[in-house]
This record gives C-alpha cells, sequence and structure tokens, in this order.
C-alpha cells in the first residue's frame, strides 16, 4: 500500500516569501518539509485568482476544463454578475445573499464543470477516504446538510468535509470564529481539524488549506511584516499535524505530502477602474474585474468587436496584456501590438491563456494587469499599498512546490491531482491535464 498522503495548500505563499523563512529559520515544519522532499517551481493558471487555481489543483484541468473563469464573472446564462468574495463592498454591490449561495453553494454545486472530475470523487470511487477542510474546491459524492440555522439546503462533499464550520462530516470540537481574520482563526478552525484527523488518522488523503496568509500578504505586501507573520503561523499550522502524528519523522513515516500554493502575490501600488475606458458601452458589454484580472463580456446584442475593445485599453497604463480569440487563434494584444499568444513571455502563457479563454464563462476579452497596478472590484475597493495576483506576469504565477514521497513532478499546478491519483494507483480520469510524467 503506498503511504497516505495530505496536501497542504498555504493560499498565495510566494516562492521568496516561503525560500525567506526558511533561510531566516522562522518556518521549522516548512523546512523540514523542503529537506526531505523535492523542491521546485510550478506555474499557476490565468486567471491566478484563488478559485480558479484551487479549481484547478484540485480537478487536475486549468479553467477551459472545469469552468471557474474568475473570482467575479458575468452568467450569461442567468443575465447576472457572480461574485465569489473579493471584498465585502463587492459582495454587497453583486447582492449578499446571492454572493453567500454563489460561494458556498454554487460554485461547486453549478459553476463547477460536471465534465471535470474531482480528485475527492475520483478517490472515494476507488474506495479510498478523502478529506478536505476549508477549500473551496470541494465536490464529492456525500451530502451534508449545514450546521448552522437559517442555511437548509446540503452540499455535496468528500467523505471527511469541514468547511468553515458550516459543512461538517464529523464533530471534532473545532470552533470556527471569523471575527478575528487577521489573528488566524479561520486557519486555527482548519487546525483544529487537522489534527483531529492526524490523531484519528482518518483519511487517506487529506486536502489541508490555509488562507491566512494570502489574507495578510494583501494587507502588507509579499514582503510586508504581516506576511512574514501570517506565514509563521502557517508554519506552525503544518507543524500542529507533526504533532498530532507523533513528530516530524512519525509524520513522515505516515504520509506522503505535497506542499504548494495556488498563486503568488506581487506588490500594487495603484488601482484602476477598468469599467472606465468602456464607460460609453454600458449596452453592449459588461466588464468584471478584480485584483489583478478582468474580463469583458459582450451582451447579446453588442455591435462592438473584440478587437476594438482590445484597442481602447491600449493606452490604459493598469493593462499589460489583453487576450482574445480569433478563430481558432489566441491574439495577445501588448503596447498597442497584435502578436500570436505564443509570443509572450510571461510563465506558460500560451496554455495558460488557451485554457482561459477555452472556458465557456469567460469573457470574451480577457485582461492582465501591468506590474504595480490593480483593477478595483465592484465595491471599488483594491489592495493598493499591498499585495495582490491575479495576472500572468511572474511574481504571480509562480508557485513554490515541496513533494515528500510522492512521484511525477509537479510544473504546472493542474499536474497535482494526476500525481495525487497515480500515487494511490487511481486511474487519472481523462479529464485532467497532466503535463509529463504524472498518470
Ligand atoms: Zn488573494
Amino acid at each position: 500500500m503506498p503511504k497516505k498522503l495530505v496536501l497542504i495548500v498555504i493560499d498565495g505563499m510566494t516562492p521568496a516569501a516561503l525560500e525567506r523563512a526558511i533561510e531566516q529559520g522562522r518556518a521549522p515544519a516548512l523546512a523540514f518539509l523542503a529537506e526531505h522532499g523535492d523542491y521546485r517551481l510550478a506555474t499557476s493558471v490565468f486567471p491566478s485568482l484563488t478559485p480558479v487555481c484551487i479549481s484547478s489543483i484540485i480537478t487536475g484541468a486549468g479553467p477551459g476544463g472545469h469552468h471557474i473563469p474568475s473570482l467575479v464573472w458575468w452568467n450569461r446564462e442567468e443575465q447576472r454578475i457572480v461574485e465569489y468574495g473579493s471584498s465585502f463592498p463587492a459582495i454587497r454591490a453583486a447582492g449578499l445573499s446571492q454572493s453567500v449561495v454563489d460561494t458556498i453553494y454554487n460554485m461547486n454545486a453549478s459553476h463547477l464543470s460536471r465534465d471535470a472530475t474531482t480528485m475527492y470523487e475520483a478517490l472515494d470511487d476507488a474506495g479510498l477516504v478523502a478529506a478536505a477542510v476549508n477549500i473551496t474546491c470541494y465536490r464529492g459524492p456525500h451530502r451534508y446538510p449545514p450546521t448552522v440555522p437559517g442555511l437548509t439546503r446540503p452540499a455535496y462533499g468528500p467523505r471527511r468535509f469541514f468547511y468553515y464550520g458550516l459543512f461538517e462530516s464529523d464533530r471534532t470540537g473545532a470552533p470556527f470564529a471569523v471575527r478575528n481574520r487577521r489573528g488566524g482563526s479561520v486557519d486555527a478552525y482548519a487546525t483544529a481539524v487537522g489534527r483531529w484527523l492526524v490523531t484519528r488518522d482518518g483519511f487517506d488523503c487529506f486536502a489541508y488549506y490555509l488562507s491566512g496568509y494570502d489574507f495578510a500578504s494583501h494587507a502588507s505586501g509579499p514582503e510586508g511584516e504581516d506576511a512574514e507573520r501570517a506565514l509563521e503561523q502557517s508554519d506552525a499550522a503544518v507543524g500542529a499535524l507533526f504533532e498530532a502524528a507523533g513528530g516530524p519523522d512519525e509524520f513522515l513515516a505516515r504520509y506522503a505530502v505535497v506542499l504548494l500554493s495556488d498563486h503568488g502575490q506581487t506588490p500594487v501600488e495603484r488601482a484602476a477602474r477598468l469599467e472606465e475606458p468602456f464607460a460609453d458601452l454600458t449596452h453592449e458589454v459588461v466588464v468584471a474585474a478584480s485584483n489583478r484580472a478582468g474580463q469583458v463580456y459582450l451582451r447579446p446584442d453588442a455591435s462592438v468587436d473584440v478587437a476594438g475593445l482590445a484597442k481602447r485599453l491600449d493606452t490604459f497604463p493598469a493593462v499589460d496584456v489583453t487576450l482574445r480569440r480569433e478563430g481558432d487563434d489566441v491574439i495577445a494584444r501588448r503596447d498597442g501590438a497584435d502578436a500570436p499568444v505564443e509570443k509572450l513571455d510571461h510563465p506558460d502563457a500560451a496554455w495558460r491563456a488557451r485554457s482561459a479563454l477555452a472556458n465557456p464563462n469567460a469573457g470574451e476579452l480577457l485582461v492582465s494587469a501591468a506590474q504595480d497596478w490593480e483593477l478595483t472590484d465592484l465595491g471599488g475597493r483594491h489592495h493598493a499599498g499591498g499585495g495582490s495576483h491575479g495576472s500572468l506576469v511572474a511574481g504571480d504565477s509562480f508557485v513554490p512546490v515541496v513533494t515528500v514521497g510522492v512521484e511525477g513532478e509537479v510544473r504546472r499546478i493542474t499536474d497535482v491531482a494526476p500525481a495525487v491519483l497515480a500515487h494511490f494507483g487511481v486511474a487519472v480520469p481523462a479529464s485532467m491535464e497532466a503535463l509529463t510524467g504524472v498518470g
């Protein structure tokens, strides 16, 4: 039997932040894993925003396969904005209760493509016990009624499932509070659940998702003190799993590990409204932007052409590249000139752009923000002075990956699910897009 496996996802952790913390002795648990495993960089997907990236990690498919296009997008079928939580003002602007339902339920129940198999579904089919805490992509075969009054609709997750205290497969005694998010209370819940799971050895594969780092890095920037402190907390959350196993060596004797982040972060100094260059076209287009990526959708009766929309952004300083389809070609427009996407020098740009545009929920024009810039969300919020992500640039796109006891190279975040399934000898579904050497 292969070892059981723990998949640790530290949201927004950059390679530099991880390397610095290890060098300075501030991350003993992560250092231990790096010492005993293989370290490499992998590329994220586009847009490099959490719902898109996490869905890619768990389904082993790019956005063209799993159909989650961004943090905020236009649902053509329902003719409305879907907003998964850019900021509180943004979800208020999109409709508070609708946003809550979209984030908690619809992302997994209806937005995530039925044709994309999740890692949990494949493991469960093979008779293995999948576990997950707090991760945004959770779809599995087991039904869970909500634990809180006011919600009635069930969610469908893996065999062991813990989601922000709202859905719980088991009573662990883990307290949930969002009140002190800055102090790490969300990850404290994940840690308590993780400790409970490891103590019981209650899974074959456990997706351990920690969001505190990304939250802090948005506030202080990826090099800021808040981010450094948050990474120490993430490290302690990993250390808590070691302790529950009886120590780091005992932990690795029992578990293989994949540790990575979902996207990077870059410092942002300025913010702009992507709606502005299209202000005269509100009857023709819908603009959905957040963090460092945006999408422009044509309304059904629009008469403007997409190339013309791209040209409008030539003099808009917040934009680095736009992407659009012309027949089978993907055109990247940068510095006022069109070129085949293969000419872009951003990490893994052609595959990421093609997958993003192959998503039926994507806009006709995709926007990747320039270095230092952010695009304000529906509520007018941004992180200028802090950190952000979403674009094709290297800092948003590269993630650190540590594997211990797992064969196969994770070169894209979509390689994780096929590598995990291959580790357990489970057939890799056709919907997963393993790059090389895995599956
Ligand atoms: Zn983020």
